[in-house]
């Protein structure tokens, strides 16, 4: 389950659970709450918004033969944004 990835970008606590949606111009986003500061983030933009050198690290240990497990620890990204990123840029 995706929200066991998610960590708060406060106080990194993972005692997160899900606290509706936010509305944004694309639609509605996941929105989480953080139950040790009570602080309130969405999940979306840690999740799919890399930086250009994490982008390009991914690709270059995938061609390597890298597992995405292993990428996505050393990176310290979630195992998803691993296999998003590579879906996306296989296409
Ligand atoms: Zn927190």
């Amino acid at each position: 389950m995706l929200i066991m990835f998610m960590k708060c970008n406060k106080c990194e606590s993972t005692y997160i659970v899900k606290s509706g949606f936010k509305k944004v111009a694309e639609g509605k986003i996941q929105r989480y709450r953080c139950q040790a500061c009570k602080h309130y983030f969405t999940g979306v933009e840690k999740y799919h918004r890399l930086n250009e050198d994490t982008k390009e690290l991914i690709e270059r240990m995938y061609d390597e033969k890298g597992e995405q497990r292993k990428i996505a620890r050393v990176l310290k990204v979630t195992l998803a944004t691993v296999q998003y990123h590579l879906k996306k840029s296989s296409t």
